[in-house]
């Protein structure tokens, strides 16, 4: 069966210290708490991807990500990083498409299609975000939009590689404003993901997909969201720069 899955995805904070920090003391907290058999996922920006990797070392139930990649293998792309790359420093999964790619970066779903299979070919698993706008919503768009989100950035892939994806629903009304989509609209939209999945793929595949929520997911909003049938977990910004809370969010499964 799929798997639960708490990621952290820390953007563009903090310094070097201050992510070791953390990092170390994630680690501690799930060595001494957490019961249950969610992976963890730490997404630190590049610069502290080797370091936390270090803090990681053998530990089973945490894992390394990273925010963006380049859809190219390598060359003269100054200020990119190539999957090549993140594998080298022991990165397994890479989040692609996040909303603030999208819409500060103009990243388009051809673009992430491509950075879906770069990561692909280098046999690490690409988060894969979609989430709708609060105008897109209230023009009662939201469906439409993220099915053709999925579906333009990664209905060309093979069954075999879709079941190494993992999705993340965020929708941008919901990311950092405090205001998170209720349980009942985060399972709404996870269960027509994984109907678009089913009806492309199959049920097998589709069903053994993680779908994660994402946007203002705090721990004491973590349990709820993720009792929903067809939420797996979570993909946490701010909550994921406290150890505390981030652990107490891991220990909401
Ligand atoms: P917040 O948890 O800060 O709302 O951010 C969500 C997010 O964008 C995670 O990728």
């Amino acid at each position: 069966m799929r798997k639960n899955i708490a990621a952290g995805n820390w953007k563009m904070n903090l310094d070097l210290a201050s992510g070791k920090k953390l990092a170390s003391e994630v680690i501690n907290m799930v060595n001494d708490e957490v019961q249950n058999d969610a992976e963890v996922i730490l997404i630190p920006p590049f610069t502290h991807l080797t370091v936390v990797k270090q803090l990681i070392g053998s530990s089973t139930s945490v894992h390394l990500g990273a925010q963006n990649c380049s859809d190219q293998k390598g060359g003269a792309f100054t200020g990119e990083i190539s999957t090549e790359m993140l594998q080298s420093v022991g990165v397994e999964y890479v989040v692609v498409g996040h909303s603030e790619r999208r819409e500060i970066f103009g990243e388009d779903n051809a673009l992430l299609a491509a950075k879906t299979k770069a990561v692909l070919a280098q046999g690490l698993k690409p988060i894969y975000c979609c989430g709708e706008k609060l105008e897109t919503r209230e023009a009662n768009q939201h469906f439409d939009l993220n099915k053709a989100q999925i579906e333009e950035g990664l209905f060309d892939l093979s069954k075999a590689d879709i079941q190494k994806v993992v999705i993340a629903y965020e929708p941008v009304w919901a990311i950092g404003t405090g205001v998170t989509a209720s349980s009942d609209q985060a399972q709404e939209m996870h269960q027509f993901i994984r109907g678009l999945i089913a009806e492309k793929y199959d049920q097998e595949t589709a069903d053994g997909i993680s779908i994660l929520y994402g946007g203002s997911v705090k721990p004491d909003n973590a349990k709820e969201l993720f009792s929903q049938p067809d939420v797996d977990g979570g993909l946490v910004g701010g909550a994921s720069l406290k150890s505390r809370d981030f652990t107490d969010i891991i220990k909401s499964f």
